[in-house]
């Protein structure tokens, strides 16, 4: 088993640590449909980038379908 040579102190660790802190997500609101969406991603509600649609968005699929 790895042994360390020196004790990290707190105050080096926590440095170490400073950079870790997780960055909030920055949405954007959808110009087709308004609903929020990732910046520079398709909006995955209704499938629309800039102005158009690329991506056509299926319907709902019922899946006790076959079940029955
Ligand atoms: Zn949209």
């Amino acid at each position: 088993m790895a042994v360390q040579q020196n004790k990290v102190s707190k105050s080096r660790r926590n440095n170490r640590r400073a950079h870790d802190a997780l960055t909030a997500a920055n949405p954007n609101e959808c110009s087709n449909c308004g609903e929020l969406k990732r910046p520079h991603h398709v909006c995955p509600s209704c499938g629309h980038y800039g102005d158009r649609e690329v991506v056509a968005v299926a319907n709902e699929v019922d899946l006790d379908e076959d079940a029955a």
